[in-house]
Parts: C-alpha cells; structure tokens; sequence
C-alpha cells in the first residue's frame, strides 16, 4: 500500500474516471474525501470503499462550477482527517459542440467548470500542503490538450490553460516539496462514453458494443482504457516512488495520439 497514512481529495468521483481513482487510492491505503454533485451514490461509494479496503471516505456534496461548493471540500477534509496531502482534481465533461453552436453561457459555465474549479480548490488545499512541506496536485485533464478533438469546442480551448497551471505550479511551488502534474487521458471506457456511443449506435443503426469496439480499433492497444488505469497513474503520481516528478502532463491513451 503506496499510500497508506495519506489524506487525498478526489473530484468529481461520484462515476467514471473520478471513482476509479478513487477506488485505487482507497486500495493503495489513503483516507478520502470524495466530491460530486450526487450524494447519494458518493455515500454508496464511500460506505463501499471503507468496507472493502478499511479506510475512511468522507462524501462531499459539491457542485464544481460553485465557489461556496468547492470550499467544503478542503474544509471537510481538514476537519475530518486534519491534513490534506493529494488532490486527485477530476471534473465533469463539458458541453460538446462546434463554436458557433455555443453561447456566451456556455462558455462562462465552461470556464468555471473546467478552469476555475481547478483554480479554486487548488487555493484551498496550498495552505495546507505548504505548511506540512509536502503535497501532491494531480490534474486529470484530456488529451485533448494534445490533440483536440474538432467537436470539443470547450475542452480544446479552456482545458489547455491547465498545463499552464501545471508548469507555472511546479515551478513555484518545488521549495514546498510539493508536486504538480496533470495526465491527459484518451478513451476511458466510463458511463459518459457509453452515453455517446448510445447516441451515435442509434443514428448508425449499431449497438452500443460495435461502436466502443470501432473506438477502440482507433487505439493502437486495440482497446479503451479503464477507469482504473487512470486511478492507477494518479497512484504511483502521488506516492513517494514519484519523488522526482513535478510539471509534467503525461498521456495515457493507449498509444492514439501521435502526434511528440
Ligand atoms: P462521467 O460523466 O462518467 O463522470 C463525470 C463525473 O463528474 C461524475 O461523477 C459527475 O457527477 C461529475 N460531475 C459532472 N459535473 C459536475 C459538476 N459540475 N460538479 C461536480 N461534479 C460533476 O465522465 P468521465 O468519462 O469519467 O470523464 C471525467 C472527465 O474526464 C471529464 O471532464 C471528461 O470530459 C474528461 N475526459 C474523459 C474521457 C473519456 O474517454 N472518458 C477522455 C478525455 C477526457
């Protein structure tokens, strides 16, 4: 257990990419305190990851795009565990669609949604990582930042400021012992893709299954990643094995992406 006697938040965790990482770190010994909008299934994901691996889960309701929401997160995770080692930063998809599809509120929502929540939660947790010379800031991103992806309109443009925040962070922030990476994921089989596969199986006449598989034929592993792949990077990012590690963004898209 990597990370056992460690304190980590993880968002957006209530499906997805966020709780695979959250089922890993709990595996790897870390007391949580996950986030999302829907309570009821966190408290589920909590009661079952205190069962399964004996450590404590504390669930947050928190919607990312709320400035009072996020500022629960540290607070509960201060109050229950009283430091804050890892922040696992995960957070819901945005809107797809081609720019002149969207609005001056979409956009707004975007930039809370995909900038300012990572910007909010990291001023809430710093206090506490300075103070104790260690900490860890994993940012989950796209890999998007990489190669985007012409629908994505939203993830393309406010997602890359991301690695900004990375590199700036790990600059600044090395004198704390404090590490700041981002990964860029590519197809992770979750409930969000299945939802667009549905979507697409039905305009095409497919089922949902022949379309993951065309997506997958896409990938070089011949294959989508798992949930858990995520959460097993986020891991070995947070742990001590990753002493040398800061500003990096690292993908992890079963080889899709080609372009160095
Ligand atoms: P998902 O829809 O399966 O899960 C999203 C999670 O985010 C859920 O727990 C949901 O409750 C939570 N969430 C959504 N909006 C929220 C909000 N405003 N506040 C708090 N929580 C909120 O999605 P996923 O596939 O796990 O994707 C997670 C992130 O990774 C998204 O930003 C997505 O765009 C990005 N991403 C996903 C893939 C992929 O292939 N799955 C690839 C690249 C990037």
């Amino acid at each position: 257990m990597i990370l056992k006697g460690k304190v980590a938040i993880v968002t957006a965790a209530s499906r997805g990419i966020g709780a695979g990482v959250a089922n890993v770190l709990a595996r790897e010994g870390a007391d949580l305190v996950v986030a999302a909008r829907d309570v009821k299934r966190l408290e589920e994901t909590a009661k079952r990851l205190s069962a399964q691996y004996g450590v404590s889960v504390v669930p947050v309701q928190a919607d990312l795009t709320r400035r009072e929401d996020v500022k629960r997160i540290a607070e509960q995770a201060v109050r229950n565990f009283g430091k804050i080692d890892i922040l696992a930063y995960n957070t819901g998809p945005p809107k797809p669609g081609a720019f002149l599809e969207l609005t001056e509120e979409d956009w707004e929502y975007g930039v809370r949604l995909l900038l300012l929540s990572a910007v909010w939660i990291t001023r809430d947790v710093l206090p506490y990582m300075i103070e104790r010379r260690w900490g860890r800031l994993i940012y989950i991103t796209s890999s998007t930042l990489k190669q985007p992806i012409p629908t994505l309109t939203l993830s393309n443009v406010i997602r890359i400021s991301l690695a900004g925040l990375v590199k700036t962070l790990a600059y600044q922030l090395g004198r704390y012992n404090i590490l700041v990476n981002g990964i860029m994921q590519g197809y992770i089989d979750t409930d969000r893709v299945r939802e667009v596969a549905a979507a697409r199986a039905a305009a095409e006449g497919k089922t949902v299954e022949e379309v993951i598989a065309e997506m997958g034929k896409e990938v070089p592993l011949g294959r989508l990643g798992k949930p858990e792949e995520i959460g097993e990077l986020v891991a070995f990012l947070a742990s001590e094995k990753a002493n040398y590690i800061t500003g990096s963004l690292i993908l992890i898209d079963g080889g899709r992406t080609l372009c160095i």
